[in-house]
């Protein structure tokens, strides 16, 4: 929609509301394109008022030098710090799964600007498998853990991406309970080496129906209530500290600010990455014309060192749509400044225990 004319793309640029975004966003004329050439009009990008980390992104796993020419290329862009590659949480029955091994080689090479966590096509597959199977004994829990070693050793600073309810989309449906035994293992690892669990789950806090708009099959008719087994996930071992991924991109329309503020106040060692995206903004979307909606912003205000930016953005960047980035940017861009220190950067380098120094280019400009 956005590329198909420029009238579009400037009505959508003026809808916007917010002072920062007034000022900030300028429409790029399509001038330069040669003739004949379809030339989709850009909105020329607003970076990050201060540098922040982009803490959960992922990639096209047949093209990783692709990739992460186009996240180093984003850097400056986005006025971004550092960029968190994630595998998406997959199953062994779908035939696409892979983990950090297809890009860890290459990330490693830019250490300051780029890091991997690992485990969505292994680890998240042998949760699936040991849901399906019921066998979560000894031998399968050896391998587990290591699998999950061998993650470590090889250079991941996280565990993900992990699921515990998740739509069909790039990979199928699946369902586990958070305090499945193989989750709280991972929880102890993680503890040990001082590593994070990012989590993708829906917010189900009683059992219900799916939601409307979303097919059975490929997902479940009924959706299992998970708040109980989330928590008990927290609370099996407060030294582990749990991402609970996609704030402000809400399947189910419990993921409100009442129900992140409860879990952020019970459990100490639980975190939230924001993501805002346009083109699918779920069920409590936190822009309201542009604007941050006052509950968010109290939320984020009352919980300062609870929050990082999780924009899901994929890269190599999808050709002729918004970017997912840009939102939950433009978001970042209404806090305040000491709160925009915090979520940008400083949160994420004492969740993932990276020395400041790591991200030498952590700088206000
Ligand atoms: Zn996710
Ligand atoms: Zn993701």
């Amino acid at each position: 929609m956005i590329r198909s004319s420029r009238k579009i793309t400037m009505g959508v640029a003026f809808s916007m509301v917010g002072i920062v975004v007034a000022l900030a966003v300028h429409v790029l004329f399509a001038g330069q394109a040669q003739p004949g050439e379809k030339s989709p009009a850009d909105v020329e990008p607003v970076p990050a008022l201060t540098p922040y980390i982009d803490a959960h992104t992922h990639f096209d796993q047949h093209d990783a030098d692709g990739a992460i020419r186009a996240a180093l290329a984003a850097l400056g862009r986005q006025n971004a710090a550092k960029i968190l590659l994630l595998m998406p949480p997959d199953t062994f029955d779908h035939p696409g799964h892979f983990d950090a091994e297809v890009i860890l080689a290459a990330a490693k090479k830019y250490p300051n600007k780029l890091a991997v966590l690992g485990g969505g096509g292994t680890l998240n597959a042998m949760i699936q498998q040991s849901v399906a199977s019921g066998n979560a004994g000894p031998e399968v829990q050896r391998k587990f853990k290591d699998r999950a070693e061998e993650l470590l050793r090889e250079g991941v600073v996280g565990f993900g991406e992990m699921a515990a309810e998740h739509f069909d989309g790039a990979t199928p449906y699946q369902y586990a309970p958070a305090d499945h035994p193989l989750f709280l293992l991972l929880a102890d690892i993680a503890a040990q080496h001082n590593v994070p669990i990012d989590l993708h789950m829906e917010a189900v806090p009683e059992t219900m129906p799916l939601p409307a708009g979303l097919k059975s099959p490929p997902n479940a008719p009924q959706l299992h209530e998970n708040i109980t087994a989330f928590e008990r996930l927290l609370a099996h071992n407060s030294r582990a500290k749990i991402i609970w991924a996609h704030a402000g991109a809400d399947g189910t329309g419990y993921r409100t600010p009442d129900l992140c503020r409860r879990l952020l106040q019970a459990h100490s060692n639980l975190y939230m990455e924001i993501k805002t995206d346009p083109l699918s903004p779920g069920k409590n979307y936190p822009l309201a014309d542009g604007k941050l909606k006052p509950e968010w912003l109290k939320l984020f205000q009352d919980f300062p060192d609870r929050f990082i930016i999780g924009t899901d953005q994929h890269y190599p960047e999808p050709k002729g749509s918004q970017q997912r980035w840009q939102t939950v940017v433009l978001l970042f861009n209404q806090l305040p400044s000491d709160l925009r220190r915090k979520i940008g950067t400083e949160n994420v380098l004492h969740i993932y225990g990276m020395p400041a120094a790591s991200s030498s280019n952590v700088a206000n400009k």
